[in-house]
Parts: C-alpha cells; sequence; structure tokens
C-alpha cells in the first residue's frame, strides 16, 4: 500500500499461518516443538541429533554502517532477504533474530521485529515478552546476585562448623556431600569423600568462601531503561546487620547469562558454562563461582526452557528463529549459536541462513567473528553491509539525529561514503565477501542510490544493490538475494583477527582498537590495568575480547561521524565474563544500564481494553 501503513497495521493486517502448520513446513516433527500461543514454538535441541549428517547451509552475516540512533534498517533487510530468497526465488532460508530489550521498546528506538513489509508477525509477541527468555535471565542473574551477598552475611555471622553443619545435608541422620559440593571439594584440593573425615582445617576452607566485597563484578540485572540503578547502595536494613556495600544494575540484555545462552551448544555445555561464571575474588585472590556458591544447578533449571530457540514466522510466511538477545554495543550483540545451528541444518545445504550483528560492523560483525564464530566453529560466507543515504549524510556532516533529512543533495563524492568503505574494509579484514545493501527510503534520489552503490564497488565490495522490501516486501530485496546467492558460490576465506592463544589481553584490545576502529593507540585507566593483571594471573588471558564501546562513533566519542582519525581509545574499566568465555573491556564513559529520553516512546504505546489490541509499537 501507498502510503506504507505502521509496523502494527501491517503486523495486524497479515493472519500468520499456525506455526505447527509451519513447524511442518520446514521438516520438524510434531515432537520437536513446544506450542507457545498460536504463532510461537520452541524447538527442541534434538533436531541435532536427528539431522547430525545433514550438511549446513550458507551462512550469512547482515551488518551495518555506524547507525544514526534510529537504526539503518539490518532487520529489515534481514527479513527482506530471506523473504526474498524463500518467498520469490525459491530458496531455503532461515532468518535468526535476536529478541529485542524491553528497554528500547519502551524507550528511544522502539522494536526490532524490521519494519514496513519485511517484519516478522505477530510483532507485538516478537517486541514484547515472547517466551519470557529474557524473565528467565533474569530470574537467574538475580539469584545468583542474591548467592552472593546472603553468603557472606551468614559468614560474617556463623563459625565455621555452624556454616558447615548447615551447608552439608542430613541424609537419614548421615552427613552427605551433594555432587556440587563433591567437585568444591575437589577443587580445593581435599581428596575425601565423607563428611565425618574432614579435619577442622578442611571444615573451614570448605565453609568459608572468603569473598572479597570489593571484587565482587557480578552485578543485578533489570530489563528496564532505569538510569537511577546505575549506583545503589543494598543492605540498608537492620537485619543486614551493617552488612551494606555499593552495588548496580545493569540491563538484563547485557548480563554474562544473555551471553551465555547466546553461545552455548547444549544444555550440558550451559551448565558448564553458568557454573564457571566468576563472581568475585576470595582473600587470597583467587576467583569466586557460581559453582563454588552452589547455585549452578538452579540457575540450568531457571534456564531449561530459554536454550530452545523460539520460531516465529515473516509477514511472508518464512520461518524466523529470534533466540538470545545482547545488546551489541555493551554485550557481544548476536543471536543465538544454536538458532544458527539448527536453521543450517533445516535449510539444506543449498539453503541459506541469515543472521544479524548489532549495530555497526565495527562493533556486532567484529564480535560476530571474534566471539561468536570462534565458540561454534561455523564458518560464514557472506557479509550482506547495511547503509542508508540518511546515515551517510550524517557522516558527511548532516544532522545526526533527524529520521527525515529534509535536504537532498550530491556531490562528486559523497562525504560519508568514507564510512561505508572503512566497514567494508573492515569485513574484508576476516576474508569474507561483502555485499552492500542499500535500504532505500523514499526520500533518496536515484542519483544518490547510483552513487553510494558505485562507490561501494570501487571500495572493494563484491556487490551493492538498492533494496525496496520495507516498501514493498520481499520482491523489493531480489536483487540483494541474487546478489547474495552469487557471492555465497565464492570460497570463503574466514579468518579470525588475532590469536586468541598467544597475545595478551592489552594486545588484542589494541589489534581491535588499531585495525577495527582506526585508533592511533589505547591509554589504560590504573583500575583497567590492575584487572586485566588479575584477570591474567587467574588464567583468563588466553580468552576473546568484548569491547563495550558506543555503536554511534568508530571512536569512543559518539559525535565523531565518518571515520575518526589520530584517537586514542580509552579503556576504563575491565570484566571478565569467564562462563559466557570473554574478557569486556568498557571503553570510555560506557554505561551497562541506559537510560529513557524525556519523551520515550512508552508516551504511545496503548492497550485497547475492548478488542485487546496493543497500539503504538513500531
Ligand atoms: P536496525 O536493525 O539496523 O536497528 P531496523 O531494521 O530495526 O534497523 O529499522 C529501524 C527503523 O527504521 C524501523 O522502525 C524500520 O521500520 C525503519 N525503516 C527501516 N527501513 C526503512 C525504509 N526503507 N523506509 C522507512 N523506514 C524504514
Amino acid at each position: 500500500l501507498s502510503p506504507v501503513p505502521s509496523d502494527i497495521e501491517i503486523s495486524r493486517g497479515q493472519t500468520p499461518k499456525a506455526v505447527d502448520v509451519l513447524a511442518k513446513e520446514i521438516g520438524l516433527l510434531a515432537d520437536e516443538i513446544e506450542i507457545y500461543g498460536k504463532s510461537k514454538a520452541k524447538v527442541h535441541l534434538s533436531v541435532l541429533e536427528r539431522l547430525k549428517n545433514q550438511a549446513d547451509g550458507k551462512y550469512v552475516l547482515v551488518a551495518g554502517i555506524t547507525p544514526t540512533p534510529l537504526g539503518e534498517g539490518k532487520s529489515t533487510v534481514t527479513i527482506g532477504l530471506v523473504q526474498a530468497l524463500t518467498a520469490h526465488l525459491n530458496v531455503n532460508s532461515f532468518a535468526c533474530l535476536r529478541q529485542p530489550s524491553q528497554g528500547p521498546t519502551f524507550g528511544v528506538k522502539g522494536g526490532a521485529a524490521g519494519g514496513g513489509y519485511a517484519q516478522v508477525i505477530p510483532m507485538e509477541e516478537f517486541n514484547l515478552h515472547l517466551t519470557g527468555d529474557i524473565h528467565a535471565i533474569t530470574a537467574a542473574n538475580n539469584l545468583l546476585a542474591a548467592a552472593i551477598d546472603t553468603r557472606i552475611l551468614h559468614e560474617n555471622t556463623q563459625t565455621d562448623k555452624a556454616l558447615y553443619n548447615r551447608l552439608v545435608p542430613l541424609v537419614n541422620g548421615v552427613r552427605e556431600f551433594s555432587e556440587i559440593q563433591l567437585a568444591r571439594l575437589k577443587k580445593l584440593g581435599i581428596n575425601k569423600t565423607d563428611p565425618s573425615t574432614l579435619t577442622e582445617e578442611e571444615v573451614s576452607k570448605f565453609a568459608r568462601l572468603d569473598i572479597n566485597p570489593s571484587t565482587i563484578t557480578w552485578q543485578r540485572v533489570l530489563d528496564t531503561n532505569d538510569r537511577f540503578l546505575r549506583k545503589i547502595t543494598i543492605g540498608q536494613g537492620n537485619t543486614e546487620k551493617g552488612y551494606s556495600r555499593q552495588a548496580q544494575f545493569d540491563i538484563a540484555v547485557a548480563s554474562e547469562i544473555m551471553a551465555v545462552l547466546a553461545l552455548t551448544d547444549s544444555l550440558a555445555d550451559m551448565k558448564a558454562r553458568l557454573g564457571r561464571m566468576v563472581v568475585a575474588s576470595d582473600k587470597s585472590g583467587q576467583p569466586v563461582t557460581a559453582d563454588d556458591l552452589g547455585v549452578t544447578g538452579a540457575l540450568t533449571v531457571l534456564m531449561k526452557d530459554a536454550i530452545k530457540p523460539n520460531l516465529m514466522q515473516t509477514l511472508e510466511g518464512t520461518p524466523v528463529f529470534v533466540h538470545a538477545g545482547p545488546f551489541a554495543n555493551i554485550a557481544h550483540g548476536n543471536s543465538s549459536v544454536l538458532a544458527d545451528k539448527i536453521a543450517l541444518k533445516l535449510v539444506g545445504e543449498e539453503g541459506f541462513v541469515v543472521t544479524e550483528a548489532g549495530f555497526g560492523a565495527d562493533i556486532g560483525m567484529e564480535k560476530f567473528f571474534n566471539i561468536k564464530c570462534r565458540a561454534s566453529g561455523l564458518v560464514p560466507n557472506v557479509v550482506v553491509l547495511v547503509a542508508t543515504v540518511r546515515a551517510l549524510k550524517m557522516h558527511g556532516g548532516g544532522p545526526s539525529v533527524s529520521a527525515h533529512i529534509k535536504f537532498h543533495y550530491v556531490k562528486t563524492e559523497l562525504n560519508g561514503c568514507c564510512n561505508l568503505q572503512k566497514q567494508i574494509q573492515i569485513a574484508q579484514l576476516f576474508g569474507v565477501p561483502v555485499v552492500v545493501a542499500l535500504n532505500v527510503f523514499k526520500t533518496d534520489t536515484r542519483a544518490e542510490v547510483d552513487l553510494v552503490c558505485e562507490l561501494a564497488k570501487r571500495a572493494g565490495a563484491f556487490d551493492a544493490v538498492p533494496c525496496y522490501h520495507w516498501s514493498v516486501g520481499g520482491k523489493g530485496s531480489v536483487d540483494l538475494a541474487r546478489a547474495v546467492r552469487e557471492a555465497a558460490s565464492k570460497r570463503s576465506r574466514f579468518q579470525f583477527l588475532y590469536d586468541v592463544q598467544v597475545r595478551s589481553i592489552v594486545d588484542k584490545i589494541r589489534t581491535i582498537a588499531q585495525a577495527v576502529y582506526g585508533a592511533k593507540d589505547i591509554e589504560l585507566s590504573p583500575e583497567a590495568q590492575a584487572k586485566i593483571d588479575r584477570y591474567t594471573q587467574q588464567g583468563f588471558g588466553n580468552l576473546p575480547i568484548c569491547m563495550a564501546k558506543t555503536h554511534l562513533s568508530l571512536s569512543h566519542q559518539p559525535d565523531k561521524k565518518g571515520v575518526p582519525k589520530d584517537f586514542i581509545l580509552p579503556i576504563s574499566d575491565v570484566r571478565a565474563s569467564i562462563g559466557a568465555g570473554f574478557i569486556y573491556p568498557l571503553v570510555g564513559t560506557m554505561s551497562t544500564m541506559p537510560g529513557l529520553p524525556t519523551r520515550p516512546c512508552f508516551y504511545d504505546i496503548d492497550l485497547d481494553t475492548k478488542t485487546e489490541q496493543v497500539k503504538g509499537l513500531f
């Protein structure tokens, strides 16, 4: 329709096919799905075992140039591309997307189901609670946080013997270690299985974690942009006996458990990763883990359903997995390994799986390659790099926030194309062919579109094509689908940017800063240096790096557009996500809890209480 109706009107205008029908169409068996309502289902991991001899399809990553705060259409391109492949070129394809956080949905950006005629439907279910995975993450995360502070309180107020007696359960009147406690004894070098044989010294060693409160890195989380929780004081009630400390909330999608969900490949692996998560150091400098706190089993129980990918569909009835949703600026920014692995089997050798990495290629794509592909062992075939004329105008000196830039101009060189050229070069560092998808807005002129495509090809893109999926659906992205199919027929020369084992933490951070962001060098705060020393000493120096950096610039300064030069990247702090498997440096003043603007999206969101229809989501 013209003008294109609102996203929610388009979404509601299409009746999704029943999810069991969709599941059957894509080759899932009836007992491999659990249906949630009419149009969502969780898919069992047993599919991977059934299809283990099936060759994988082609693996396509959608990344982008440095965006405006409104987003440049990576989700819409991802959906438009699979709609074009499946519904118009008759090639099996699957989109794998992140579940949106309620932070942006009620904050600035709105939902993330795509938009226009390239959407996942029903978009309100996609954008709101889905099947509750983020709630499960929040519950698990906060259970662990509660376990840490409570344990410190109990250790401060009880004798070693009393602690020990409470921790080791009585079974038929006899004390018995649980499985997890036996593992802890082993870690402590106490080779005993009978609780009655422990010496006094061993009892104290076992009972006390001796957490050093100043080293606690595990934070509470919430899936709401609540800036007033960025710094809090906990334990101010009389019952906490004066044990109070400064703490903070992070947004749930930045939590390590979200990253674990996104990177795990089985239930057993998820349990092992949850158990390895380091929450603090003890008073002798040794790491304290979720296993030490005895909470791993409970965390796994809370996460047992969340690990199954969620099946939904596009407006044109093609399959989509929505699973895990780490932010790309303050987390690793990619949907789950498990969804990609299952989808790659389901599409078959000739099919395509299209997944999306958050924000610009400098962050989401870099982490897709160096963290996600390293964890999964999967090799990508093509990068689709999404650009818009509006963002390129911003990089060329135009206004940065306006959704509707009212001026048109074509210079002999569109200055802002430097950002596109740089992002193409970044993708090329990894040896994967790049197809540029120019997401066309109705305000773009023919001359602008031609110029951007021409400059992209000159910068080394395999191809560059305009896309019109937002206004007409999959048929508007058929040229993109053809270009991607062509690029995927070439051999991928995929390589990582750094050797994770040999290089030091500082060296790996510097490599990303210089080779990807274009920084002159990095500068570590004393706190960051101390953490790096601690993590290296604890044996965590051989992990990949997950930079927490603004998505609004290649540098650490959001207002520096285009391709900033000669900057020194400040590393203010470093955290470790040992269960997820990465070291997490914070660049500049990056906050792990976003705030709300003066007029957040929630002003427009409402429920028609007669029809129960949601209004105002986009
Ligand atoms: P990203 O995934 O890069 O953050 P999205 O795909 O979510 O971006 O798109 C951001 C917003 O821009 C959405 O509201 C979407 O509907 C809108 N949008 C995307 N492409 C177009 C287009 N070609 N014309 C108009 N609006 C668009």
